[in-house]
């Protein structure tokens, strides 16, 4: 039994020693951030933004689903209107200090307005510095997504002639018939 424990302990001790020798020659997994930088993947979920559409329109249309369905109640809005009718936001606050990074506002938005990116360096030794205003939020691109546009095909006022086209065309349907 003692020479077996010893032929196994000294098996363990040469296996280590080779797994070492390989390593050697192997690339490092440690990154020495901040100086080099993280390589992370386009669908990273950090940092909030919210994007423009190609014309350079505010994409947010304010309708709150992203409020509604954030888990942790960290981002808060209010809707105005501009002349033409189109609903916007008059300001948009997103506290990072409580925001988990769970993605569901980008989920929820149907105008592809929120998004997030993947920026991690959102450290900071105040709390307050981590509520980010709608001018914080705001950048100038697409984002994620270049070619969608709301707007271009939904939200549009229709004139009433085509409205009226439009709900005779479509018969009503019972909700009851599609139900198992
Ligand atoms: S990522 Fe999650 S926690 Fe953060 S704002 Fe969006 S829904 Fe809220
Ligand atoms: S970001 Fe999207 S979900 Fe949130 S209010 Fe704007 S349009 Fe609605």
């Amino acid at each position: 039994m003692f020479i077996k424990i010893f032929f196994l302990q000294i098996y363990s001790q040469i296996r280590s020693l080779y797994l070492i020798f390989c390593n050697i020659f192997q690339a490092s997994e440690t990154r020495l951030y901040p100086e080099e930088s993280l390589k992370l993947s386009s669908r990273y979920r950090g940092r909030i933004v919210l994007t423009r559409t190609k014309t350079g329109e505010e994409r947010c249309v304010a309708c709150g689903l992203c409020a509604a369905v954030c888990p942790v109640s960290c981002i808060s809005l209010q809707k105005t209107e501009d002349k033409t009718g189109r609903w916007r936001s008059e300001f948009f606050r997103i506290n990072f200090s409580r925001c988990i990074f769970c993605g569901l506002c980008e989920e929820a938005c149907p105008t592809l307005a929120i998004q997030l990116i993947p920026d991690v360096e959102l450290g900071d030794y105040e709390y307050k510095n981590l509520i980010y205003e709608k001018k914080d939020l705001l950048i100038s691109g697409t984002g994620k997504y270049d070619d969608y546009d709301y707007y271009s095909f939904s939200g549009v006022t229709l004139k009433k002639t085509k409205i009226k086209k439009f709900f005779h065309k479509k018969k009503n349907v019972d909700i009851k018939s599609l139900l198992p």
